[in-house]
């Protein structure tokens, strides 16, 4: 058996334990003493695995941690990348606490991505105390991700550049990586009419609500499940009441496209909507918060590289496009060489069956120190 897998085999025990631990400390996005208290644990585990910790702060979200471990003036690091925040509310982990039963462990972050954390830390270590590799690495916790990653995109993109490879332990897509993900557009529109009695004056109004039914129809319309591109209104609202012309009217729209071309195409069009109505008015916010990550043949051949690995630790990788964006998103339109979904197997994400398989820890640890050590 691989030494590398054998090592993290012998220390299943303890990396459960240490999953126990970072799942039990609850680290919703938008709290920032929780993160800010798990950025000091995390830092203080990373140094009991011989790592430089430094604590980023970062105002208005969680503050951030970054890792290093060898000599940095001897070549570009290996940049492992996870967030350590969680879609859940404090609290979750009473009515879903951390567990393990019929090789399965469940708890609110465990899939998304906590058990990637650990996975990640557990490789560093496999790789320093089995083959006594120690080559620069840069590990970056961030606090953000699950809110568009707003403090920690510049600290992300700065490290990706300076990378040699850059390695998202985000969860797997049932096993799978991801080699493409569709990147994300948030826009807020804005439609202002005029308003007026809906009984007495009803040609004296003009209605947002019109205009904004009309512009809802248009951008589902750009829906194409060839291309791969959507568009979701996922919010909407306007008016006073069932008697008043609206005067305004709201939407919240999500654009997902797996090229950057069409990304780009997408974005244009949402800046140049129009309404009807000569006197109404549209405003529209917003952008596209991760490009799309497109599967380029330099992708390709890291994954097959991976593939390879994975064949030698014993278990059967592929790959995947995903239909959500992730910081990796960030790490590959920069051109840095990126692979993502290199953690956990399980599912459930940001979902109250939200659960990772344990015999597959050691196995992705594996895979990751493997990869630092070859690459
Ligand atoms: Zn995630």
């Amino acid at each position: 058996m691989d030494q590398i897998l054998r090592f993290l085999q012998e220390h299943k025990e303890e990396m459960l334990e240490n999953l126990r631990l970072f799942v039990e400390r609850e680290t919703p996005s938008t709290d920032k003493k929780l993160l800010d208290d798990f950025a000091r644990f995390l830092a203080d585990y990373a140094a009991t695995i011989g790592g430089r910790a430094e604590i980023l702060p970062a105002v208005g979200s969680g503050d951030h941690v970054r890792v290093r471990w060898g000599d940095e003036d001897s070549g570009p690091p290996i940049f492992l990348l996870g967030h350590y925040d969680t879609v859940w509310a404090e609290g979750t982990i009473e009515k879903m606490p951390f567990s393990i039963s019929d090789g399965v462990a469940t708890g609110p972050g465990i899939f998304d991505m906590k058990c990637g954390l650990v996975q990640g830390f557990w490789a560093v270590r496999a790789l320093r105390e089995v083959t006594g590799v120690h080559r620069p690495l840069v590990f970056v916790c961030n606090s953000d991700e699950e809110v568009g990653s707003p403090t920690s995109r510049a600290l992300i993109e700065d490290e990706a550049r300076a990378a040699h490879t850059v390695l998202v332990l985000e969860p797997s897509l049932g096993g799978a990586l991801k080699t493409a993900r569709k990147g994300v557009g948030r826009y807020r529109i804005h439609v202002t009419g005029r308003p007026s009695h809906a009984g007495l004056d009803p040609e004296g109004g003009i209605s947002a609500i019109e205009e904004m039914a009309h512009l809802i129809l248009e951008l589902h319309g750009h829906t194409d499940h060839e291309t791969g591109t959507t568009v979701n209104v996922g919010v909407v609202g306007g008016g006073t009441r069932y008697n008043v012309v609206a005067a305004e009217a709201f939407a919240e729209v999500d654009v997902r496209a797996v090229t950057v071309s069409e990304s780009e195409r997408m974005d244009a069009v949402l800046a140049s909507l129009k309404v009807r109505h000569e006197e109404a008015e549209v405003q529209v916010e917003g952008g596209t918060i991760w490009p799309p990550m497109e599967r380029t043949e330099k992708r390709a051949e890291l994954f097959a590289h991976a593939k390879e690995l994975a064949a030698e630790i014993g278990f059967k990788l592929t790959e995947g496009l995903a239909g959500g964006a992730s910081d990796g998103c960030l790490c590959a339109s920069i051109g840095a060489p990126t692979l993502d979904g290199l953690g956990a197997v399980g599912g459930g994400a940001h979902a109250g069956d939200e659960h990772v398989e344990v015999s597959s820890i050691p196995k992705r640890a594996a895979l990751v120190a493997r990869l630092m050590e070859t690459l």
